[in-house]
């Protein structure tokens, strides 16, 4: 296991607890700004992030700068011991910016330039931008830099989005030449381009894909998005080169979003000192709450992975998430078990977007802690502060390692190919989706995953989950056949080993590089409506887990056994009789071929035998009912349960203390509705616990 890290603030070993105050909205009112460090205090808030969005009351017109309510808040804050998070304004530009340079205005796909307004939508590369941004981040730096609350740097804020204009067309060039070493004849081999005439005879005919221009051309798709990810990476370093060179101490982030692939988060991740991410789950919006916290789950999973430390929860919502299509209140209880478990997964914080509600605009609804009735006395309020008391007593998780025997990989640039590729199924890819329902059976049984992008090492792993590895990059299929011959077990299923990286299809049978170490040849991938299915018949003997019959939807590969043995077989269709699932032995481990798309019954028991088959490490030797999890950090367990009605937990002979009250915990313990516990083993006991978690248990 790795060991602590260093509190992400520095000599400020706590967990943070807080979030993005936005006192400028209040300056007609300052009195509210005492009223609200106040309640600050009563909901046990420890961290604020202000200047999110401050751009205009910062710097109202070009070089004249009005730090004064900025000051005050950093003075409020240092007398009730607040860590200040200093957000850069990027995120929202003034509008004289927009008169003044009108290239900082964004260009759509069709060419049209973007007026001013809303947020997010600056050019990335327009030096005049990126000078703005720096002379103001460059102020902020040298005003607050010897403040002693400044903790570290928020910089712009959720970055996103393309941008068509002439600069970064020939920004995009250039990145090409680069990519492809000025060779032209390279580019057209590799997007294949003789196909419909679109041989390219010169670098200038190159536009980024669009709907009124090229958009087919699926290594054309690719590179653009890799050039947009790297162009955002640029962006960013270039704003963050004044706080690196004025505050070079202080850790630097960016918030990330949730299910959003638009950019190569892990590529992002490597420019960061800290992974910050802002999590709004639709809760509510389907019976078994559990399967959104999943979801929620796998995201930290893969935030935490990403540079093998703790993060941050950037923002969240203690209430209504205003943007839902039917936006209901996160019901009384939940909010405390979500902070958790982002605490669980490896955040160092729960902050939340914003402190206070404004008045107006866009966001006006959105749940805050604050309510326009500004008032202790409210439920929200109340479940903020009792989740900021129980973090108080948390201290000895801030910086406490995560470990994980399986690693999950959901690529990025593998997602954008299948996303982007036509057939076998245009509908219902499901990329992230099928990487979850793999993720699901592991959070079932309380064992952690890390996700990763197929770029990440392998080893140090016992379990490599590969769900639809349709892209294989160079590299990746020789480093999984490595970490199987040491001993690892890979599996993957059908759709993997189809394309390289700039979608052309391999010609020696798919899987393609994964072939021989798979032991199997994929002939075809047949694809089915949603209301049909294929019965998948598990072969008598199989030591897979599998009993009884499942069901294959969406997609089947119609595959054969090259030395592989079978353990599975369809029951129907054109296939039946061939193979469903097959197991391949090279060197000291296995690669397990998942051939269709199948039901969660399925990966319960087939991830449920290979969890006790590897040993894997489950964070509570207990069975968990449905819908609860448990999350082993450091000397921690975390119990996490998203279940309407309450549930019973059996935690056997193993002994635990309450972290949050100190009992000793053992036997039969009431789960209540939405509610979670915290463990601590005790100490002297510890090694015991680890043995008795690790033995086998009945699966789930
Ligand atoms: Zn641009």
């Amino acid at each position: 296991m790795p060991d602590r890290s260093a509190p992400i603030i520095k000599n400020f070993p706590h967990l943070l607890h807080g979030g993005d105050y936005n006192p400028e909205q209040w300056i007609r009112t300052p009195q509210v700004w005492d009223e609200d460090f106040r309640l600050m205090k009563l909901a046990g808030v420890n961290t604020i992030t202000i200047g999110v969005f401050s751009w205009t009351m910062l710097e109202p017109e070009e070089g004249r700068f009005e730090f004064g309510w900025m000051d005050a808040i950093f003075d409020k804050a240092e007398r009730d011991h607040v860590q200040v998070i200093l957000a850069t304004p990027g995120g929202a530009r003034p509008g004289w910016m927009a008169q003044k340079y009108p290239e900082v205005l964004r260009v759509d796909e069709f060419g049209r330039r973007q007026k001013w307004g809303g947020r997010h939508n600056h050019c990335f590369t327009a030096p005049a931008y990126r000078r703005r941004c720096q002379s103001i981040n460059a102020k902020l730096a040298e005003r607050y830099k010897d403040r002693p609350n400044l903790a570290m740097w928020h910089v712009n804020n959720e970055y996103s989005g393309e941008c068509h204009c002439d600069l970064c067309h020939s920004a995009f060039r250039g990145w090409l030449r680069r990519r492809y070493n000025d060779d032209l004849d390279a580019l057209n081999h590799a997007w294949w381009n003789t196909f419909w005439a679109r041989t390219i005879t010169d670098w200038s005919q190159i536009d980024p894909p669009s709907k009124i221009g090229e958009g087919a051309v699926h290594g054309h798709n690719i590179d653009w998005k890799r050039f947009c990810t790297d162009q955002h990476i640029d962006c960013f370093n270039a704003e963050a080169e004044p706080l690196r060179r004025v505050t070079p101490s202080l850790p630097i982030t960016t918030n990330f979003m949730g299910v959003f692939n638009e950019l190569d988060y892990y590529k992002f991740a490597k420019a960061l000192d800290v992974v910050s991410w802002d999590s709004y789950p639709s809760y509510h919006d389907r019976p078994n709450d559990w399967l959104n916290a999943v979801t929620v789950s796998f995201l930290h999973s893969q935030r935490r992975a990403m540079l093998d430390k703790p993060f941050l929860m950037m923002e969240s919502a203690p209430g209504m998430q205003n943007y839902k299509p039917v936006c209901k209140i996160k019901r009384p209880g939940l909010h405390v078990v979500e902070g958790l478990q982002a605490i669980a997964h490896g955040s160092d914080s729960v902050q939340y977007f914003q402190w206070r509600k404004g008045r107006g605009g866009l966001e006006k609804f959105h749940g805050a802690v604050v309510d326009h009735f500004a008032s202790e006395d409210n439920r929200v309020f109340r479940e903020v502060a009792e989740l900021g008391a129980a973090m108080a007593r948390l201290d000895d998780v801030a910086g406490a390692p995560s470990h994980a025997d399986v690693a999950l990989i959901y690529d990025y640039e593998n997602h954008w190919a299948i996303d982007n590729t036509k057939g076998p199924r245009n509908v219902g890819k499901n990329y992230q989706e099928t990487c979850v329902a793999h993720y699901r059976p592991f959070w079932s049984n309380g064992v952690n995953v890390d996700v990763i992008g197929a770029d990440e090492p392998f080893d140090g792993y016992k379990l490599l989950i590969a769900p639809m590895l349709y892209m294989i990059r160079p590299g990746v299929a020789e480093r999984i056949e490595q970490f199987v011959r040491a001993g690892g077990t890979f599996v993957t299923t059908y759709f993997s080993g189809v394309v390289n990286e700039t979608d052309l299809c391999f010609t020696n049978g798919f899987p393609g590089p994964l072939r021989e170490l798979m032991g199997v040849r994929a002939e075809e991938t047949d694809t089915l409506y949603d209301e049909e299915s294929v019965a998948i018949l598990p072969a008598k003997g199989n030591r897979a887990g599998l009993s009884g019959k499942y069901a294959a939807r969406q997609f089947c590969d119609v595959i054969h056994a090259e030395g592989a043995k079978v353990l599975a077989s369809y029951g129907g269709e054109y296939y039946k009789g061939q193979p469903a699932l097959t197991v391949n032995k090279a060197g000291a481990g296995s690669a397990y071929y998942v051939a269709s798309r199948n039901d969660a019954r399925f990966h319960a028991d087939f991830y449920g035998q290979l969890i006790d088959q590897l040993d894997l490490t489950r964070a509570l030797g207990a069975k968990l009912p449905d819908g609860v999890t448990a999350v082993e950090r450091g000397d921690f367990v975390f119990v996490l349960g998203f279940n309407r009605s309450a549930v019973t937990i059996d935690f056997g002979r193993s002994t635990f203390t309450d972290a949050l009250n100190g009992r000793r915990l053992k036997g039969k313990l009431r789960l209540p509705r939405y509610s979670a516990l915290v463990l601590r083993r005790p100490v002297e006991s510890s090694a015991n616990s680890t043995n008795a978690r690790r033995k086998s248990l009945s699966r789930r």
